[in-house]
């Protein structure tokens, strides 16, 4: 099932998307899934962020050509950070390019994990319990801040930094899909899932063993080879086989 958030103009609403129509959830959708009875033309409603998470959790060099690429060693466990839950933006909101702070914004596509249930110390091979879904991500870097800072707090944690969508798919084996970066068009990023180092069974458990994961968490489970710059006025897209493609345009915020 693919489950979006949407704004018709009168408030947001979950909603089921088949085909070129979505369907109104009552209430959230982490549980049994009541309709309201309403549908809309996908046309005719805007989507925004799938989920308004509590935290996103990310996960640094998961793909071994990418650690390489930054001159990186690739982490013997998981390494962890996070980002603020007002960097979350939705697909075709604009990212909000820092310009008076940075000199050096990247993209990184990533395919995000959204927890459907209230959970801790996850053992691994329990991890598909608690997941809701499957979703696609910008992990929106100021790499100039990146290298500048002791830790990722600033470099990760712009309002607008973290767009999320185009909608979750709760149906979908994530262990071997293509994911594809490209900017005005040209392809930036090509990896697939498989790459990962750490997969999402160890990386949820892993994360879950040190803090509580609540329904609408996300998990960034880290970026293939191939981050770049991006410069205001590029339109930026996250494709992810079986998900669908996340767009969203660079703005300057000054
Ligand atoms: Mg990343």
């Amino acid at each position: 099932m693919r489950i979006a958030r949407f704004s018709t103009g009168e408030g947001v609403s979950f909603g089921v998307v088949e085909g070129d129509f979505i369907s109104t959830v009552a209430g959230h959708p982490f549980n049994q899934i009541q309709f309201t009875g309403e549908r809309f033309p996908l046309a005719e409603v805007r989507l925004v962020a799938p989920m308004l998470p509590s935290k996103v959790v990310a996960i640094g060099r998961n793909y071994a050509e990418h650690a390489a690429e930054l001159g990186n060693e690739v982490p013997e466990e998981p390494l962890i950070f996070m980002k603020p839950s007002t960097s979350v933006i939705g697909p075709g909101e604009s990212i909000a390019y820092p310009t008076s702070l940075s000199q050096r914004v990247d993209f990184e596509g990533e395919l995000a994990v959204v927890i459907g249930r209230l959970c801790r110390e996850v053992p691994a091979e329990r991890v598909k319990d608690v997941i809701f879904g499957y979703t696609c991500a910008n992990d929106v870097t100021a790499r100039d801040l990146q290298k500048k800072d002791v830790q990722f707090t600033r470099a990760k944690g712009f309002d607008t930094f973290c767009p999320i969508g185009p909608w979750i798919e709760t149906d979908l084996d994530p262990s071997d899909l293509a994911l594809t970066t490209t900017v005005n068009g040209d392809v930036r990023q090509s990896g697939r899932t498989s790459q990962l180092i750490h997969d999402i069974p160890a990386l949820v458990s892993y994360v879950s063993a040190v803090m509580t994961l609540i329904p609408g968490d996300v998990i960034l489970t880290g970026t293939p080879a191939g981050v770049g710059p991006m410069e205001v006025g590029d339109e930026v897209s996250v494709g992810i086989e079986g998900i669908g493609t996340l767009t969203n345009k660079v703005v300057s915020r000054d």
